[in-house]
């Protein structure tokens, strides 16, 4: 590979785009140098379960035609994606990283997807992902492992493993994952990426496969906070096809509001105050997260930010409700793959028509996916319903209560996004409690229908990336990415990919 399409992915997507808009580079030539890069690197990262290189090439052709003419070309036109194989592509395959959808292709395209087209964002390839979204590590794919480009012998985290794991080797400047307890967030701490999990109904879910409805979000990776903004921008907005869409659209813009020069804009000339969460300090976490966590308040201190810790009441015993809501939606959810209307079918001889359900679900759901359709439909049966399911909604109530009381006192809340950095792959596959673990800090989020960002905070002793999960009130997406950037300027860490890949 030559320098020169090395150095071209390594841009950011803002970066990227300028280069196409002023003729610096072709849309057509970054693709080329986007699959180049995979062709190099996928066998052993192993991020993409399938590659749409007609898709893609069409919509960079497009925008260099548009170029050529001399058009002016919407935000991040030309900028290569990736998009997480549970968001429906039309005419691609929409595995969601199960047996049963092994053959399965989306017969329309997911809101985001018609959002990526409008801007003329060429689609790379659709990425690995645990098993219908169910997993922190990405092992739950039926399919293959993905490789945490930082260290090949670690995992890049869950369920977006897939999404995460490109946008660190520099196959890509963005992708887009799904975020339902930490999917996108965890990944992005343990691969040195910004990830964003949006307000609920701030992104639509149509095309989205659903697995726990109330908690899901399509959520957008990258390696700076600015092309973050940039790419809420462009899939941000109400959709009459997804009955929980908002119509909230800031005035400001979302890349408009990484400017940290903006922050005191949205906190109307006031100090900003930042809320350390008490039980999400120290308890179950890696020294190294921990010390790299304390050293981030120390930045936030020296940026004059005003740093109080608070406690969220509850916060840690949220890990139980979720594990009562997630799979009691799944089980609802998963229903409709029955072999019949979606999925593969069984070769094996069977006698009614319950014995091809059953033997249709027995062969084409994984492990981790049986556990999570068994536990839910026991917490909905009748009978325990009212002490499962109701208790983790009541649960979920003071929660948000909790965050409420909260936001009377600060702008954010911070905590380490994981407790650990990259683990060996298979090092938590047979302790599902564990693996679960993993996103203590992230799933309350989801309940809450807050917004939150993780973005790189420092490294461990083996140089593996550490992550800062930033937390906003409802629909305070650009105070977030304000602070965001505002951090991101101060810690000097920002457009991150292992030296092996750049
Ligand atoms: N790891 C969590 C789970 O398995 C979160 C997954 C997600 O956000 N999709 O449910």
């Amino acid at each position: 590979m030559t320098n020169q399409t090395t150095n071209v992915l390594s841009l950011s997507a803002l970066e990227l785009h300028q280069a196409i808009q002023s003729g610096q580079t072709s849309a057509v030539s970054v693709v080329d140098a986007t699959y180049a890069q995979i062709e190099a690197h996928e066998a052993k990262v192993g991020a993409f379960l399938s590659l749409t290189k007609d898709l893609a090439y069409e919509f960079a052709s497009d925008v260099d035609n548009k170029v050529r003419q001399g058009e002016t070309l919407p935000l991040l036109a030309g900028v290569p994606i990736a998009v997480k194989d549970n968001i429906s592509v039309q005419g691609a395959k929409v595995t969601c990283g199960s047996k049963i959808l092994e053959t399965y292709v989306a017969p329309y395209d997911a809101t985001v997807v018609k959002h990526l087209k409008n801007r003329g964002m060429p689609i790379i390839g659709k990425t690995n992902l645990d098993e219908f979204a169910m997993g922190s590590s990405t092992e739950n794919s039926a399919f293959q492992l993905t490789h945490n480009p930082w260290d090949l012998n670690k995992v890049p985290g869950g369920s977006s493993g897939g999404s995460a794991a490109c946008v660190s080797a520099g196959m890509v400047s963005l992708s887009l994952g799904s975020d339902t307890g930490g999917s996108v967030r965890q990944p992005a701490s343990l691969c040195g990426l910004v990830g964003l999990k949006p307000t609920y109904g701030l992104v639509s879910r149509f095309g989205l496969v659903a697995y726990a409805s109330s908690l899901d979000q399509i959520s957008p990776f990258g390696r700076t906070v600015a092309d973050i903004g940039a790419l809420l921008d462009v899939i941000s907005g109400h959709d009459g096809n997804d009955m929980t869409s908002a119509t909230f659209k800031p005035e400001m813009g979302y890349l408009n509001s990484t400017n940290p020069e903006a922050l005191p804009q949205h906190l109307g000339g006031k100090k900003l105050r930042v809320g350390i969460i008490a039980e999400l300090n120290g308890e179950g976490m890696d020294a190294s997260v921990q010390q790299s966590f304390q050293q981030a308040v120390k930045i936030f201190e020296a940026q004059g930010a005003e740093v109080v810790t608070l406690s969220i009441g509850g916060i840690r015993e949220m890990m139980a409700a979720y594990y009562i809501i997630a799979p009691a939606e799944a089980s609802s959810n998963l229903a409709r793959f029955d072999g019949i209307r979606y999925g593969v079918r069984t070769k094996e001889k069977v006698e009614n028509v319950y014995d091809l359900f059953r033997k249709n679900r027995s062969e084409g759901f994984g492990a981790e996916v049986k556990r999570r359709i068994l536990l839910g439909t026991f917490a909905l049966s009748s009978g325990y319903y009212d002490a499962y399911y109701g208790k983790a909604q009541a649960a979920r109530r003071l929660l948000v209560a909790e965050f409420d009381k909260a936001w009377q006192q600060v702008d954010v809340l911070i905590c380490p996004t994981s407790p650990t950095t990259a683990f060996d792959i298979g090092a938590k596959t047979d302790d599902p409690i564990t693996m679960y673990l993993s996103d203590v800090a992230t799933i309350p989020v989801n309940l809450a229908g807050i917004p939150a960002l993780s973005l790189p905070c420092g490294f461990d002793a083996n140089n593996l990336p550490i992550g800062l999960q930033i937390m906003a009130p409802k629909f305070a997406e650009t105070t977030l990415l304000g602070v965001a950037s505002l951090f991101e300027s101060a810690v000097g860490l920002k457009n991150l990919i292992p030296s092996t890949f750049s």
